[in-house]
């Protein structure tokens, strides 16, 4: 399998892409990654959009996107700019157009950048299903790039750059017909496009392929980039916009969107920015902002390796442009089966073995007793002498006295294993002995972890603790020391050591070997950084395809850390304890208050785990862009909702104030309602 998308996949270097100027912003080529996010305004209300506008500059916003729904709102958008100017605000604006070419044309004539959706800039959605035979589906491509021309020749002739802005929600009927909503669909949609950009000689391209599905969307952008590369020959392409569509809001869209996100810029992917909330937009800002800056000072960092970069004989995953989990084979570590069709794990690193035992199990019953809706799974403690084992029966006899009856799993140092092998030998209780193996492990101490955990009876986890390029050569002097149940990463760049650990043990015949992710905490990071960290580091894996637990360690709050890994496996749509929402940030199209709205609805319907609800503001878009929500709440008028099961539409026109009311009545008319 081609992995043309990516320059390294251990290391991440950038991709080559050309500058594309937004007026005076220059996007792609050495520039940083631009920030950016959208109003959600009516474009009509001069005066509010433009306090968005210089709101969401004010906070760090380089591009601004404005919707126009009609020509009305895109002649608007002059008087918008002719405000921003008065006030100095400089920040490029892009037109955001769905279904109304000739709003683009009005639109391309006073912002610096036009936004299109190939699914709908000259196709209504009619969810038809029909075979097209070659000649019709030309015939149907000539018609497209037709209604499509005027526009490409207004841009080039006005240096206004354009995105040609793919979603999976909202793929033509053509495209439908012939690829599905996948991402080789969505992918093909945009190069139709991109055709008839390169025969007007037209360039100034950026490329956007969003889906509320982390997974998807990884694949799509992915995909487009081998294709780009392809057409390139070596020579920069076009830039891309990366986002997570209708992540929602709070954690869950934080986590969501940093999946996404993070995940293609770990591989050098991405030049701008947008993450979309269900919230205000100022507070994507951040957000965008912490994704952007942890990127560059990796891309920056890694520059250096990319010198002589860590090449292996086998792939990392069998498909980057399709999820499949390793395949692995299910293993009993102290009681809790790991690996296989086993759904991921979830294991917490406390740290050293609690001198007091009973402090310590009474705070940790506290903490995961505030998260009782996910259950942790697995505990890990340090240890690196035999005292410390030996208080380890004392620490499960407070634990069960406080409820927490769970595997404990010790890890210990390569080198401090003589000194603890008779306490583990004699030690009760101990799931699994997690070896920490790093470059300066001699041969002789793995040995002795092998056969100590050999005769004492417990399975082995290999940890190695180094960064990608030295991944390889432990994997090897690991399995040459015999035994072992399976292997973890513990690396600063977490998600390049666990493909180059993938990789690796694929090579040597050891694909079924389970994996383990481990992140720990930077203990420097804020909370909101922290998150984006995990999820990216466990994410980015996850979506690949690798690891069967994951485990985290550094957070003072044990509960906390529980709660945040089961959102990261429902993130990367792995494991599901929750309800999950997708939710639109919102736009000028909005006919409702989407935050208060997507509040209230989550908080009569969050118990319903695994149910999948979305609340969409606008009708246009809504219905098609709530990909596989089993229940949509889409604003369809002025106060007036249209109920949806699946893509289908069962009332129309419910007012408002009964519309949540009537949402509960279809998920239990369903027999999806829990009590
Ligand atoms: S679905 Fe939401 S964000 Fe998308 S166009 Fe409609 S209102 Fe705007």
């Amino acid at each position: 399998m081609s992995l043309d998308y990516v320059r390294n996949p251990f290391v991440g270097i950038r991709r080559l892409t050309r500058e594309v100027r937004i007026g005076d912003v220059g996007l792609g080529g050495a520039n940083p990654i631009r920030v950016q996010s959208m109003t959600t305004t009516d474009t009509m209300d001069t005066s509010a959009t433009v306090d968005q506008v210089e709101e969401l500059a004010d906070a760090g916003c380089e591009i601004v996107r404005v919707t126009a729904p009609s020509i009305r709102d895109a002649g608007n958008l002059r008087a918008i700019k002719a405000e921003l100017r008065k006030r100095r605000v400089h920040v490029p604006l892009v037109a955001d157009i769905h279904f109304t070419p000739n709003a683009a044309l009005i639109a391309s004539e006073c912002v610096e950048k036009v936004r299109i959706n190939p699914g709908n800039y000259a196709d209504k959605k009619k969810f038809e299903v029909r075979e097209y035979s070659d000649e019709q589906y030309r015939a149907e491509l000539e018609r497209v790039a037709e209604r499509f021309r005027p526009l490409v020749r207004r841009c080039r002739e006005g240096g206004v750059a354009m995105r040609i802005g793919t979603n999976h929600g909202s793929l033509s009927d053509r495209i439908m017909n012939r690829y599905g909503d996948t991402p080789a669909g969505m992918v093909e949609s945009a190069l139709e496009f991109l055709d008839v950009c390169e025969e007007e000689g037209f360039r100034d391209v950026v490329f956007s392929m969003k889906s509320s599905n982390a997974q998807v969307a990884i694949q799509a952008y992915r995909l487009l980039a081998a294709r780009l590369e392809e057409r390139a020959g070596g020579a920069p392409s076009y830039p891309f916009h990366l986002g997570v569509t209708e992540a929602g809001d709070g954690e869950d869209g934080r986590v969501k969107s940093a999946i996404g996100i993070g995940s293609l810029l770990e591989d050098g992917i991405g030049d701008t920015v947008r993450v979309s909330l269900t919230e205000d937009p100022v507070r994507e800002v951040p957000v965008a902002t912490a994704l952007a800056r942890r990127t560059e000072a990796r891309w920056a960092e890694d520059a250096e390796c990319a010198t002589a970069p860590l090449e292996l004989d086998a792939p990392f995953v069998p498909d980057p442009y399709a999820h499949e989990r390793r395949a692995t084979k299910t293993l009993s570590l102290g009681g809790l089966d790991v690996g296989g069709a086993e759904p991921v794990r979830v294991e917490i690193d406390l740290g050293a073995i609690p001198a007091d035992p009973a402090g310590a199990a009474a705070r940790l019953g506290t903490s995961l007793g505030l998260v009782s809706e996910v259950s942790c799974e697995g505990l890990l403690f340090a240890a690196t002498d035999a005292s410390a084992i030996q208080r380890l029966p004392a620490l499960g006899t407070a634990l069960s006295r406080v409820g927490v009856e769970l595997p404990v799993a010790v890890r210990v140092p390569a080198a401090a294993v003589p000194d603890c092998v008779p306490g583990c030998d004699r030690a009760e209780g101990v799931a699994r002995l997690v070896v920490e193996v790093d470059v300066e492990t001699v041969p002789e101490a793995l040995r002795n972890a092998a056969s100590a955990a050999a005769e004492a009876g417990v399975p082995l986890e290999w940890c190695l603790r180094a960064s990608p390029d030295e991944i390889p050569g432990l994997v090897d002097s690991a399995l040459a020391a015999g035994v072992s149940a399976a292997f973890s990463v513990e690396s600063p760049r977490a998600n390049h050591a666990a493909r180059a650990l993938a990789a690796r043990l694929r090579a040597v015949g050891a694909d079924a070997v389970p994996v383990v992710l481990r992140h720990r905490r930077n203990a420097d990071a804020g909370d909101d950084r922290a998150l984006l960290d995990a999820a990216i580091d466990l994410g980015a894996p996850l979506c690949d395809g690798i690891g069967d637990a994951v485990s985290l360690a550094g957070f003072a709050d044990p509960g906390r850390a529980v709660d945040l890994a089961y959102r990261i496996l429902q993130g990367a749509r792995l494991r599901t304890t929750r309800t999950e929402y997708i939710s639109c940030p919102s736009c000028g199209r909005t006919l409702f208050d989407l935050e208060e709205t997507t509040a209230r609805i989550k908080e009569r319907t969050e118990h319903l785990k695994g149910v999948k609800i979305a609340v969409m503001g606008c009708i246009v878009n809504g219905p098609g862009e709530m990909a596989d929500a089993d229940f949509g709440y889409v604003g369809s008028g002025p106060a007036q909702v249209n109920l949806y099961v699946g893509k289908e539409v069962v009332a129309r026109a419910v007012p408002e104030a009964e519309a949540a009311d009537r949402l509960v009545e279809l998920i239990r008319d369903r027999n999806r309602w829990l009590e």
